[in-house]
């Protein structure tokens, strides 16, 4: 028996989006009928095509659909360099106050990589930090007023003519994504939060954010543990022993990065999925971009797109279709007949499948 149909956004996004989402898609579909599950799909187009039409990359009625299904999965959309558009990942985590960025970073059998058993998850803040968007052209008046007054309060001198991008991080922000750390780490049976940090040099906002970690982490002492490491210290040390690690939560730019040194870890950008998570609204997409160089080429690996879309069904409270969606992508990996060019050992290697072949194995998994 079919039970209530859940409406969701479609994104299907630009360069590689398209035929990445409509593969999620049909998993996903696929998954939800052997689960007597349904999803009812409300697609919209954004990103710079669309701008001619509606003036802005991210039209008002397509945050609207989100708003009012409260859950959405996109596919990577393209930020042009230059041209004075702003990201619109970044404008959907704004607008929708997708504070939370959840990155489960897993190794699968048969993935070729270096490491076997890293089970890691990256908790990153979506809306603060150098990613505020706060910034001002060197040379121009309003940069010259700024570093006026900063010079005029702080001992320290910047120099005349430079650029500035701010970093604001406040309490609210860093209490509320450390929480939402902990209360992960409570609800998955997870053992340890780990703040990552460069409260050394970045007294003031780095500072803050651990200060509150700790505080935020006192609530939790006996149920999860809590540590911390710079963030330098803390690159080396997942390359050398990412076991040794958990969850990890950090402030947004920190977090960009050491999402992809772990999607690394487990086998590359192919296999990252992520979620971005707000009070009643998610976004679920992969860590990677619209990878232009192989825009319809049916060539890229779905698999990052197939597991956001599983953490989607998570999120959705259908965990039979999550989980059958999960065992076919593994078993399909573990196989290796039926992957994409990055999950061969040769990536000229010609039994690798495409796109939709790929995805077509993964249905045919689930059977
Ligand atoms: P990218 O992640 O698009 O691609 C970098 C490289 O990673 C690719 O050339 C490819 O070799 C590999 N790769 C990425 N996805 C893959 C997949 N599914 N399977 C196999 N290999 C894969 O990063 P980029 O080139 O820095 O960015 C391209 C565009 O995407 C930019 O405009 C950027 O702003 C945008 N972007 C969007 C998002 C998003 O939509 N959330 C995230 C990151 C980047």
């Amino acid at each position: 028996m079919v039970k209530m149909k859940h409406k969701v956004t479609f994104i299907p996004g630009d360069g590689v989006g398209p035929e990445l989402s409509e593969a999620a898609k049909r998993c996903i579909d696929a998954a939800c009928a052997s689960a007597g599950a349904a999803i009812e799909w409300e697609a919209f187009d954004a990103g710079i095509d669309v701008v001619e039409k509606y003036g802005t990359p991210l039209p008002e009625h397509v945050l609207a659909s989100i708003r009012k299904n409260k859950v959405a999965i996109k596919g990577p959309i393209t930020t042009p360099i230059g041209t004075g558009i702003r990201s619109v990942n970044v404008e959907l985590r704004k607008a929708l106050e997708l504070y939370a960025c959840l990155r489960p970073c897993k190794s699968y059998k048969g993935v070729r990589s270096r490491y076997s058993d890293v089970d890691l998850v990256i908790v990153r803040e979506n809306t603060e930090d150098l990613y505020a968007g706060v910034e001002f052209e060197s040379e121009t008046p309003e940069s010259k007023k700024v570093i006026d007054t900063v010079n005029s309060l702080s001992k320290k001198q910047v120099r005349p003519g430079s650029a500035i991008s701010i970093k604001p991080i406040s309490r609210e922000g860093s209490e509320r994504i450390v929480k939402f750390a902990f209360d992960y780490a409570v609800k998955n049976n997870r053992k340890k939060v780990t703040c990552i940090h460069k409260a050394n040099i970045m007294k003031a906002t780095d500072g803050l954010f651990l200060a509150t970690a700790r505080r935020v982490a006192e609530r939790y002492s006996g149920k999860v543990n809590f540590e911390d490491r710079i963030v330098d210290n803390i690159c080396m040390q997942l390359v050398q022993r990412p076991e040794e690690y958990d969850v990890l939560v950090l402030p947004n730019l920190y977090g960009d990065i050491i999402s992809d040194l772990c999607a690394g870890l487990v086998g590359g950008l192919g296999m990252a999925p992520g979620a971005n998570i707000g009070d009643g609204v998610a976004v679920f997409e992969a860590t990677h971009g619209s990878a232009p160089k192989y825009k319809g080429m049916n060539k890229v690996n779905p698999t990052a797109m197939i597991l956001s879309g599983m953490l989607m069904l998570r999120h959705l409270g259908e965990n039979e279709a999550a989980l059958k969606l999960e065992n076919a992508v593994k078993k399909v990996i573990a196989d290796g007949a039926h992957v994409t060019y990055d999950m061969k050992a040769d990536r000229n290697d010609p039994t690798a499948v495409g796109t939709r072949e790929m995805a077509d194995a993964i249905i045919k998994a689930l059977k």
